[in-house]
């Protein structure tokens, strides 16, 4: 019998699904693979019950912790950004969150790690993703502005969270040709920017004005 949990009903049903994914085509998403994924993980499973009649909506949601889920565009732009321009065999996630974004990209790639600062977020997103049945992703609660060294170097770095200047470790774990994409600035001010790492540089391009939560230190 199928998961009625993951099929959705009403508000969390194929139709409204299709919906997003034509939103966000309409807003430039145009990698048929992420778009896909967007439409075939369940939202509704990664937020409070409360809140997944408002899963489908293009916006970002509470998850507690004073944290939210990222909003759907920002995932697929994120995610597309990051394949675009070379291979992405092994990838790092920086602020795992309830593992939303994990699930549209684990699948994609791989082999995913990911690092989240809060335990109780990282502990319900590896139960969610093990009832996705995803299994290329390793977990890790630390802080992840200092990468995760024993798995790098790394094709791909993803980071969901904004510091004031990009962390050089990260940097560091890329392999040549590898990308990094990142919001960075100050709340209000942010820009999505993209690295890619050359044998004598790094390249830099600006994606777009962003809003996300800041990148803290530490562990909680
Ligand atoms: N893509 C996630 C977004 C979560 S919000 C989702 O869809 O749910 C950003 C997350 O980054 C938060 O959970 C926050 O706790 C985490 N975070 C902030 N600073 C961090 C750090 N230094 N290391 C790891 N995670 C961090």
């Amino acid at each position: 019998m199928p998961d009625l949990r993951f099929e959705g009903i009403g508000m969390t049903s194929a139709r409204t699904r299709d919906r997003l994914v034509q939103r966000l085509r309409e807003q430039g998403i145009a990698n048929e693979s992420v778009l896909e994924r967007i439409r075939n993980v369940p939202r509704h499973i990664f937020v409070d019950e409360a809140l997944g009649s408002r899963a489908y909506e293009d916006t970002a949601l509470p998850i507690g912790f004073g944290q939210t889920i990222s909003q759907p565009y920002i995932v697929a732009r994120m995610t597309e950004a990051l394949l675009e321009g070379g291979a992405a065999d092994n990838v790092l996630e920086v602020g795992t969150g309830c593992g939303y974004q994990t699930a549209v990209l684990a699948p994609l790639v791989k082999r995913l790690s990911t690092i989240e600062r809060i335990e109780p977020l990282l502990t319900r997103a590896r139960e969610r993703l093990k009832e996705l049945g995803i299994r290329n992703v390793r977990f890790r609660h630390g802080d992840g502005a200092l990468g995760w060294k024993t798995q790098g170097p790394f094709d791909a770095i993803l980071v969901a969270a904004a510091p004031l200047t990009v962390p050089e470790p990260l940097l560091k774990q890329l392999k040549v040709g590898g990308r990094l994409v990142v919001p960075i600035g100050p709340e209000g001010h942010q820009q999505l920017v993209r690295f890619t790492r050359r044998e004598q540089r790094n390249d830099r391009e600006q994606l777009g004005a962003v809003a996300f939560v800041p990148l803290l230190g530490g562990t909680s």
